[in-house]
């Protein structure tokens, strides 16, 4: 048994009082617990990080992004230890753990050369003798709110950007899997980063709550459900804080008749049964065209998730991994129960799946679903577990409109041998990534990540040139160096 700890100021800080639980999903036991911050735990990181933005957003850009390339070179050395944590809490397997934590570290290399993105504009004679400059600064002590499904690699869309602009960050992991947010905090660290510039403070809502309110945190970058990002918008926001707050899913994908179906049965079971359905970029509704499509690709399919390879994570071989909690295993079996209430044909049933040698892990198989309406409640809402649902639509057009009637829009895919229907699926569909041929859509480090409608409560989206947006402010600054004297002038001022 474990203490996940805070970290503060440097330090691997343990508080008394409240704990919440840790579960090892691939047993289904209690492995640890995680402390929980109170006010004055949390005024003690925010006083660290503000102490700490002083000097750190003073130091040149281009010394920071030096910490940030051994942070680099840490984080790959470091990356199965990483991997092993997120699995022992997660469930996820080893390798696609690695992976994701891969997509962190491109976040950190684009941060490594952020000095090329704050540089301003500067422009001479804007009017006789004038010149004008601008420049992004930091905004101060900034906060990450961040969800189980990627305990790396959300934090790091966030913090590594954060800091090579000159802020200084609290990250707040999800309570179901925060080991390894202080592993990363403490390697950036001996990276050499200055105690208090990255810390983590543990909780749940409570803690959440407390850096909404802190006048002293000036921006919040949020990645959770719907309902609390919502929440978690409109109280930051009130609070005059820049904030992010990034929701919930529902990714649609289109096959057109047009395509080798062996490819796409296979690309799609991957991306929807990957990490147990448990992505915010999983494919959950495929939309098939044609019935005489859907029924091929079902055929192929079958086979496919029947014979999954499911246990624990940290095994060879394993394909899919348990869920990360009973509880969130309960719900999901839930929705599968609903969808047979709604009329949906169960076409393979995964409820009662349970690897023989694991009895009490949080485990299920892959469930398929045919014939879903968009009326349905399975269609509608996000379930965020292995279960895939096939809608039947005669044409485009229809498969389209569905997708842009939903109320999520964070990704989408279109399979297409048509190089006409991709680029007028890419202009037309109201959703925030988009694959052709590409299942999962997540762009790289130096493109931004961000969906559509109820997926996203902001308007700047994460990592790329809109993280380095997110994280600072613009100044601009016109300027006389005047030879001769000044005159009171009453107008407005005009240029030229
Ligand atoms: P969650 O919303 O339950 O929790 C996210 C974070 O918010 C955690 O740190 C948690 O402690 C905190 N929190 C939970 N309830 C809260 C409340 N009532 N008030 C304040 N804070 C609260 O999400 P989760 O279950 O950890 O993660 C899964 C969800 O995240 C899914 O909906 C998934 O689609 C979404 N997600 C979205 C993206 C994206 O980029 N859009 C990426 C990953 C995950």
């Amino acid at each position: 048994m474990y203490t996940v700890p805070h970290f503060i100021n440097g330090k691997r800080v343990a508080t008394p009082g409240k704990q919440l639980d840790i579960y090892n999903p691939a047993e289904g036991k209690v492995a640890g617990h995680v402390a929980v911050a109170d006010a004055n735990t949390l005024n003690q990181v925010v006083d660290a990080a503000k102490q700490a933005f002083t000097s750190w957003s003073a130091l040149s850009p281009l010394r920071r992004s030096r910490f940030l390339f051994r942070y680099k070179t840490l984080l790959e050395e470091h990356i199965n230890e990483l991997a092993g944590l997120i699995t022992q809490e997660h469930g996820k397997t080893l390798s696609d753990a690695q992976g994701s934590i891969q997509r962190g570290i491109d976040v950190v290399e684009f941060a490594c050369g952020i000095v090329h993105r704050l540089q301003g504009n500067y422009m001479e004679n804007v009017a006789t003798d004038i010149d004008s400059y601008s420049l992004r600064q930091p905004l101060g002590v900034c906060a990450g709110i961040t969800p189980f499904n990627f305990p790396a690699m959300i934090p790091l869309w966030m913090f590594p950007i954060a800091i090579a602009c000159g802020n200084t960050f609290i990250l707040k992991p999800s309570e179901k899997d925060p080991s390894c947010a202080v592993r990363l905090a403490e390697l950036c660290m001996e990276a050499g980063v200055p105690a208090g510039v990255v810390n983590v403070v543990q909780g749940d809502r409570d803690v959440v709550e407390g850096i909404l309110h802190h006048p002293d945190i000036k921006a919040v970058s949020f990645v959770g459900s719907t309902p609390v990002a919502e929440h978690i918008f409109h109280t930051a926001t009130a609070q005059l804080k820049r904030v992010q707050a990034f929701g919930g899913a529902k990714n649609h994908c289109i096959v057109m008749p047009d395509v080798d179906l062996d490819q796409v049965a296979d690309t799609i079971v991957g991306a929807a049964y990957g990490s147990a359905g448990e992505r915010c970029m999983a494919i959950s509704v495929v939309l098939a065209v044609g019935d005489a499509l859907a029924d091929a690709l079902i055929a192929r399919m079958q086979p496919k998730i029947k014979e999954l390879k499911i246990g624990p994570g940290d095994q060879p071989h394993i394909e899919m991994g348990p869920l990360v909690t009973q509880q969130h295993l309960e719900k999901v079996k839930s929705y599968v129960d609903l969808g047979v209430k709604e009329g949906a044909k169960l076409v393979i049933d995964g409820r009662d799946y349970q690897p023989s040698q694991h009895k009490h892990g949080f485990y299920m198989g892959g469930c398929l679903f045919d014939h879903v309406k968009p009326g349905m409640q399975i269609y509608r809402e996000e379930i965020f577990g292995p279960v895939l649902s096939i809608v039947r639509v005669p044409d485009f057009d229809t498969a389209l409109q569905y997708i842009n009637e939903h109320e999520y829009g964070n990704g989408t895919a279109i399979f297409t041998g048509s190089g006409e229907v991709a680029r007028n699926f890419a202009s037309r569909v109201q959703v925030g990534m988009v694959g052709v041929n590409i299942p999962i859509p997540v762009p790289m480090a130096y493109f931004s990540f961000g969906g559509w409608k109820r997926s996203i409560f902001a308007d700047i989206h994460m990592h790329g040139a809109e993280g380095v947006q997110f994280y600072t402010k613009l100044k601009t600054v016109t300027q006389r160096w005047p030879k001769g004297s000044f005159t009171a002038g009453f107008t407005i001022p005009t240029m030229g």
